[in-house]
């Protein structure tokens, strides 16, 4: 299932050279190229779902947030914030579904 239009497939396949966090045979994590905090990575799966809302794999979420957890203990990010931008309305911008993990500074509530 890989689309071939879609940047974070094309990520996934490393077709950038991106560095990997982490990765293994369902889902990879790097840095956001523009990130909105200290520390804030994507943890994507490496097949393509448009959004959380296509995932009927509840295995599949858990493992990545189970994943941020690890990548955000490896990297001593103790306090940090998940996101997952669904639809264009809640700031969605690249439709292959992503998890943002932001860390390394004080975050407000709510969000805006
Ligand atoms: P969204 O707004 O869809 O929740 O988040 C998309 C995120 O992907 C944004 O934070 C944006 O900076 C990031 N992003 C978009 N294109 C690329 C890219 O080519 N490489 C990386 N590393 N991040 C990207
Ligand atoms: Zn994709």
């Amino acid at each position: 299932m890989m689309s071939e239009n879609c940047i974070f497939c094309r990520i996934a396949e490393g077709k950038f050279n991106t560095e990997f966090l982490y990765s293994d045979e369902k889902v990879v994590a790097f840095r956001d190229v523009n990130p909105q905090a200290p520390f804030h990575i994507l943890i994507i799966p490496r097949d393509h779902y448009n959004s959380v809302k296509d995932v009927k794999n509840a295995d599949l979420l858990g493992h990545m947030f189970s994943v941020g957890n690890q990548v955000a203990r490896e990297n001593d990010i103790e306090s940090f914030r998940y996101v997952i931008n669904t639809g264009e309305e809640a700031g969605q911008t690249v439709f292959h579904l992503h998890l943002h993990l932001l860390g390394g500074r004080a975050m407000s509530w709510p969000p805006g």
